[in-house]
């Protein structure tokens, strides 16, 4: 049995792993098909403090990985299927690994990028699709790129494949961006961006070879167009990884794990959160570690308070 297990390993999950590592509690890090997390899937990270020239997101999740696993952390590879909040100690089924016990449990799934659900989409992922700048770009050199979405990924999103692209043309429904405005005056700067706000996404078109273009509705007047690019990449932001737990522990309306004010307490006792699967408002690599440290201090409390009931208040 272990004491504790953290599924998912982010920012948030390699922050409580390191902090509970050295509270010599042995975690278990389970690793989904995307370790790292979404920083995997970034480039550079600027505002992470204490790195004033910035680091490449793959090269921070690595380094926090080496730091928990200096520790005593143990990693292994698994799909966590369920979880059994009912009894204790809880009992995850993992795909890969079989059951597996532990005391308190540490949920850091982080949130799966979402798609449009226009019809050529899924058909084409791979196929010019993407939800990725970071792991696709490369394929569209001297290309014309679509990027979709009017938040700070978006516009990050579409920045980065101008290194690649011969034009990227950024799709957004409304007239204003979402985004923070050093963002968009980054982007507004860039020359090889071309602006396509107002317009509804409604078909990715595409013939033998992939992707060819993106249909979009022109909302102010109402006229169908089509934009011609070999690859659209969709950043309209994600959804959280709360399916495995069956609705056992409480969630908002979108999934969002809920946890009690200032800690990271979901409903049930020995159950904790932390990171973007909790977290509907900051959202942020710092953020997410700090909330990691929270989750591996809450569960070494509980797990004291069950090894010495009278210690603990
Ligand atoms: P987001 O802020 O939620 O933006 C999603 C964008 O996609 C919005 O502009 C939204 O349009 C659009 N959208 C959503 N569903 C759509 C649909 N079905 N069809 C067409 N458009 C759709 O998500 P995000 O950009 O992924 O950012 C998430 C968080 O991470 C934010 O807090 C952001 O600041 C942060 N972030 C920060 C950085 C950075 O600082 N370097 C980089 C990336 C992300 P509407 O605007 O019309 O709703």
């Amino acid at each position: 049995m272990y004491k504790s297990i953290i599924v998912g390993t982010g920012p948030a999950g390699l922050t409580a792993a390191i902090y509970l590592a050295r509270a010599n509690l042995n975690p278990l890090i389970i690793e989904g098909p995307q370790p790292g997390g979404q920083l995997t899937t970034t480039t550079e990270v600027e505002n992470f403090p204490g790195f004033p020239d910035g680091i490449m997101g793959p090269e921070l999740m690595d380094n926090m990985r080496k730091q928990a696993e200096r520790f005593g952390a143990e990693f292994r590879t698994g799909w966590v299927n369920s979880v059994d909040t009912s009894s204790r100690p809880f009992k995850l089924q993992v795909e890969g690994l079989g059951e597996l016990v532990t005391e308190t449990l540490i949920i850091s799934t982080g949130a799966t990028a979402k798609y449009l659900g226009i019809p050529g989409e899924q058909d084409n992922v791979g196929r010019g699709v993407s939800t990725c700048a970071t792991c696709d770009g490369f394929f569209f050199r001297g290309k014309e790129i679509i990027v979709v979405g009017g938040g700070d990924s978006a516009l990050e999103e579409a920045g980065f494949l101008t290194r690649f692209a011969s034009k990227v043309t950024l799709v957004h429904r409304r007239d204003e961006l979402r985004a923070s405005k050093i963002m968009q005056d980054r982007v507004r700067a860039n020359e090889k961006v071309e602006w396509a706000l107002n317009r509804t996404p409604l078909e990715v078109v595409a013939g033998e070879n992939g992707v060819t273009g993106l249909k979009v509705r022109n909302n102010a007047t109402g006229e169908e167009e089509l934009i011609e690019a070999s690859g659209v990449f969709v950043a309209i932001g994600h959804h959280p990884n709360t399916g495995f737990l069956g609705g056992q522990i409480t969630t908002d309306e979108n999934g969002y794990i809920v946890v009690n004010p200032g800690t990271s307490e979901t409903n049930v006792e020995g159950i904790f959160a932390c990171g973007d699967v909790q977290d509907t408002r900051y959202r942020q690599a710092i953020t997410a570690a700090g909330s990691g440290c929270m989750a591996a201090m809450d569960a070494e409390k509980y797990i004291e308070s069950l090894e010495h009931p009278a210690a603990v208040l």
